[in-house]
């Protein structure tokens, strides 16, 4: 007898529909020409399915709006407050925590408060606004991932490991007193949303203690590390998630958090820490840039949201589901041919564009060039992920990033797995025609994350 396949489905059932707006090519070129061939400038009423970011585009619950209408928004002390500290205390095992109106406000915050002039900030490479606000604070940024991860064909299956001896060869070159932190992402999403082993962490934590150096978990997408160490890593198998996030979380000291990932909000985050001292300076610094200390810019309903959220997202079956939607498209490109990052990471597909594109040079912006050309042929919109969105280092020159990726962000528990179909499609088609395609030239260039608002025309 043969075995019958075991799939997977949605852990949840759809209550209410957001209805698509269907275009033209002729329309969409339009708005493509409107946009500066930046798709982060298109108009969303324009958009087919939306894989610009997975960033605070999740689907909320039913039991996420209910807590809506629970909101408390007394200016100090509101219920809601106390309600996500608990949960932060129970599920990330944070002491402290200060809320913020997105994760860059937690991390200016820091930055502030740790970061002096000329300090050296070690991280599994760099994240856009992260590296920006350790900058702004006047420290330099140093990337400590191993070399695998900035390799697209690789397959090793931790490839946001921090490599120590990069670490060692810093303490010894600045000397720990100049390092406050290691910036350390779990869920590289630069490096295509490429886990860090539990192995690699416990060696960091014996590693920084010796130097006594703090750890500051970026734990935007601690959920998604946490499955592939339970699928990948002996002694986790049996694990749950929310055990994992929580081990995950103890080998760090603070953490900042885009609640508009993992924790399935439209807007949110927070600064957890365990430090009282770290955690009284970052209550003074919130009142300045974000609001009180028991809101951070947030709205009482907003917090309770994002309580509820960080329950569901530590859920087993849902974070099963998240990751193989993002598996099942990027099984479909490889079939397809088309080159993409693998290991296939958490929260979206990486289409090498440097593969994809190889007669277009990188001054020439080949993943920019193919997200226009994806969107152009089917209303998918995605981002690039390569030289516009590295911009330039403090002398001027160009960043030139190894990867130059488009990427394709899968928002959660929004999409079905037919719209995935439709996508690989669409990524075939241009793939199909890509030696006709050409480069471009940026005609507008805003001086902070460029990759935001830059224009660019026909080369
Ligand atoms: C999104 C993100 C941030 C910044 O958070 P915002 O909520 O967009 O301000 C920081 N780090 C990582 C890894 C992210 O993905």
């Amino acid at each position: 007898m043969k075995t019958i396949k075991q799939s997977w489905a949605e852990p949840y059932k759809i209550k209410m529909v957001e209805l698509l707006k269907m275009t033209t090519p002729k329309q969409r070129q339009k708005a493509l020409e409107e946009a500066g061939y930046n798709t982060f400038l298109l108009k969303s009423e324009d958009v087919y399915i939306d894989l610009l970011t997975d960033s605070g585009t999740s689907a909320m619950s039913d039991k996420q709006w209910a807590g809506m209408m629970l909101g408390d928004e007394a200016y100090a002390g509101s219920c809601n407050f106390y309600h996500l500290e608990q949960v932060v205390q129970e599920v990330y095992g944070y002491k402290y925590l200060i809320p913020t109106h997105q994760g860059r406000g937690a991390e200016n915050i820091l930055s502030k408060i740790l970061i002096r002039e000329g300090d050296i900030i070690p991280g599994n490479m760099y994240f856009t606004t992260t590296r920006l606000h350790q900058e702004l604070a006047g420290g330099i940024f140093k990337d400590i991932i191993i070399d695998e991860a900035h390799d697209p064909e690789n397959e090793f299956p931790f490839k946001g490991n921090i490599d120590l001896m990069k670490l060692d060869v810093l303490i010894k070159e600045y000397g720990a007193k100049r390092i406050p932190y290691i910036c350390m992402a779990t869920s590289v999403n630069m490096a295509g949303g490429q886990p860090i082993s539990m192995q690699n962490l416990k060696e960091l934590r014996a590693m920084t203690t010796k130097h006594g150096i703090r750890v500051i978990h970026d734990m935007t997408r601690v959920a998604e590390n946490a499955y592939f160490i339970q699928q990948r890593e002996k002694g986790y198998e049996n694990k749950t998630i929310r055990e994992i996030v929580k081990e995950i979380n103890s080998y760090t000291d603070g953490a900042t958090m885009s609640a508009k990932k993992d924790a399935l909000v439209n807007i949110g985050g927070f600064l957890a820490l365990n430090d009282w001292d770290i955690f009284e300076e970052a209550r003074n610094l919130v009142v300045v840039y974000e609001g009180l200390h028991t809101y951070g810019g947030l709205a009482g309903r907003d917090m309770e949201a994002m309580a509820i959220g960080i329950t569901e997202s530590v859920n087993d079956d849902h974070i099963r589901a998240r990751v193989g939607q993002v598996i099942y498209l990027g099984k479909k490109m490889i079939e397809y041919g088309i080159p993409i990052v693998k290991p296939i990471g958490g929260h979206g597909i990486f289409v090498d564009a440097k593969k994809f594109l190889p007669q277009i040079p990188q001054e020439q912006f080949p993943a920019q060039t193919l997200a226009a050309e994806i969107y152009l042929d089917s209303g998918v919109r995605t981002m690039e992920r390569g030289i516009v969105s590295a911009g330039r280092k403090a002398n001027g020159e160009n960043h030139y990033p190894n990867l130059e990726l488009v990427r394709f962000t899968i928002p959660r528990r929004v999409y079905t797995q037919a719209h995935m179909d439709v996508i690989a499609e669409s990524v075939a088609r241009v793939y199909e025609k890509r030696k006709e395609i050409k480069g471009m030239k940026m005609v507008y260039e805003p001086k902070y994350l460029r990759f935001f608002q830059a224009l660019f025309e026909k080369a």
